[in-house]
C-alpha cells in the first residue's frame, strides 16, 4: 500500500480499497484523520520520549483522566502499556501481585473461558483457547492454566442452566489456586468472533466474588464503541475489577494501551511488601501515544459516534443478510459496529484475499471467519460494497 485517507487505501500501483478491517479494529476514525494528525505533530515540538520513571507530564496525565471517565465507575487507576499484550500481562501481574499482598500465595493460577484470544507474548497466550492458540507448540514453555467452556452463543440467547451448573463447578475445583478470572466480555474477536449474553458475566462476576477471585475483562477489540456501547462491560452493567484497553486507544496511529485497576486492587498492591506494580516499560507512557490517544478519545466522543455504530449496524445487518440463505454458510451475525459470516469450510486467506483486492475491498478472514469491523466513518455506500463482496464469495464457495 501507499497512502491512505478516510476508508480508503491506496496501492503502490494506484489501486484503491475500501478498508473493511480497520487495520485489525484499530483505525476508528479512518486515516490520515486531520485532528489526529495535529495532535501527534504538535507533541512532536514539545517532547517525543522521556522516561516515565520519575516524570510525569500531561499528555500521560490528561490520558488517564480521559480513561477513567469513559470506562465504568470504580476504575481509577491506569497503568500505561506499550501494548495490548503487555497490559494483559500487568493486568494477570496486578492480579498475582494482589492476592500475594493478601497472603494468598498459592493463587498463582487463571481460570478463563476457552475461544478467547489474549494476545501473543506468554502470558496472554497460556491464557489464549487451548486448540487454536499456540498452547501445543510451546508446550513445556507456557504456564498450565484452567479454562471452562466458552458461553453458549448469541447475544440475546436466552440463559442455559446447564451451562451455569458447568461454569460453577469449574470454580468448585479450581478457584482456590486461582488469582483472577480473564475473560473477553460479550464478544471473542480473534478466537472466532463469538457473542455471548452479557447476562454470564454476571454469573461471573458473583462466582468470582464467592471464590476470592478479581476478574478481568480484556476490552482491547471492544472498547471505544465498537459494540455499541463505550466499553462492553456496559452491557454487562457492573464494574470489573481490572480492564485492559488498547487497539483503537489511539485511533490507529501509535502503539499503546492501558490497564485500568479499582481503587481497591491499587492500595492493596501499594501497601505490600514490593509497595508498587513490578512492570516498568522503557517506553511507558511515551507523550506522542498518549497525545494521539486523547485527541482520539475527544473526537469519538464530539462524534455521533452511537448514531453511527447504530448505522454501521443496520447496514451490515441488511446487506448480509443473505448470506444466511447461502450453502457455504454457517452463520450470519452482527453485534454493533462488527458484521461476521461464518462457512463450513475453512477459507484459504490468500485467495480469498485476491479476490476481495480484486473486488476494491480489503478483508482479511480467518479460519470459518469472514467479517467486517470497519471505520466507524464509512458510508452507507461502503459498507454495502464490503458486504457485496463477501456476498459474491460466499455465492460462489
Ligand atoms: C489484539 C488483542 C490483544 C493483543 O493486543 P496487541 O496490541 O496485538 O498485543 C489482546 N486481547 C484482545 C482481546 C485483542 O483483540
Amino acid at each position: 500500500m501507499a497512502s491512505a485517507h478516510g476508508a480508503t487505501i491506496t496501492l503502490a500501483d494506484g489501486r484503491e480499497l475500501t478498508d473493511g478491517m480497520a487495520s485489525w479494529w484499530c483505525a476508528i476514525h479512518g486515516y490520515n484523520v486531520p485532528e489526529l494528525n495535529a495532535a501527534v505533530k504538535a507533541q512532536t515540538e514539545q517532547t517525543s520520549h522521556v522516561m516515565f520513571g520519575g516524570f510525569t507530564h500531561a499528555p500521560a496525565v490528561e490520558l488517564g483522566q480521559r480513561l477513567v471517565r469513559i470506562t465504568p465507575e470504580g476504575l481509577n487507576k491506569v497503568f500505561l502499556a506499550d501494548s495490548g499484550s503487555v497490559s494483559v500481562e500487568v493486568a494477570m501481574k496486578m492480579a498475582v501481585q494482589y492476592q500475594h499482598a493478601r497472603g494468598a500465595r498459592e493463587r498463582g493460577k487463571f481460570l478463563t473461558f476457552r475461544g478467547g484470544y489474549h494476545g501473543d507474548t506468554t502470558g496472554p497466550m497460556s491464557v489464549c483457547d487451548p486448540e487454536t492458540g499456540m498452547h501445543g507448540l510451546f508446550a513445556g514453555f507456557l504456564p498450565v492454566h484452567h479454562f471452562v467452556a466458552r458461553p453458549p452463543a448469541g447475544f440475546d440467547a436466552p440463559l442455559e442452566e446447564d451451562y451455569l451448573k458447568a461454569l460453577a463447578e469449574a470454580f468448585r475445583l479450581h478457584a482456590p489456586e486461582c488469582a483472577a478470572f480473564i475473560c473477553e466480555p460479550v464478544v471473542q474477536g480473534a478466537g472466532g468472533m463469538h457473542f455471548y449474553n452479557p447476562a454470564y458475566l454476571r454469573a461471573v462476576k458473583d462466582l468470582c466474588e464467592a471464590h476470592g477471585l478479581l476478574l478481568i475483562f480484556d476490552e482491547i477489540a471492544t472498547g471505544f464503541g465498537r459494540t455499541g456501547t463505550m466499553l462492553a462491560a456496559e452491557h454487562a452493567g457492573f464494574t470489573p475489577d481490572i480492564m485492559c484497553v488498547g487497539k483503537a486507544l489511539t485511533g490507529g496511529y501509535l502503539t499503546l494501551a492501558a490497564t485500568l485497576c479499582t481503587d481497591e486492587v491499587a492500595e492493596v498492591i501499594n501497601r505490600s511488601e514490593a509497595r508498587v506494580l513490578m512492570h516498568g516499560p522503557t517506553f511507558m507512557g511515551n507523550p506522542l501515544a498518549c497525545a494521539v490517544a486523547c485527541a482520539s478519545i475527544d473526537l469519538l466522543l464530539a462524534s455521533p459516534w452511537q448514531e453511527r455504530i447504530t448505522r454501521l449496524s443496520q447496514n451490515l445487518a441488511l446487506h448480509l443478510r443473505p448470506a444466511a440463505q447461502m450453502k457455504a454458510v454457517k452463520d450470519v451475525r452482527v453485534l454493533g459496529g462488527i458484521g461476521v459470516v461464518e462457512t463450513h469450510e475453512r477459507v484459504d486467506v490468500a485467495k480469498v484475499q485476491a479476490f476481495f483486492v480484486e473486488r476494491g475491498v480489503w478483508i482479511r478472514p480467518f479460519g470459518t471467519r469472514i467479517y467486517l469491523m470497519p471505520p466507524y466513518i464509512v458510508s452507507d455506500a461502503e459498507v454495502e460494497k464490503l458486504c457485496g463482496a463477501i456476498l459474491e464469495w460466499v455465492g460462489r464457495s
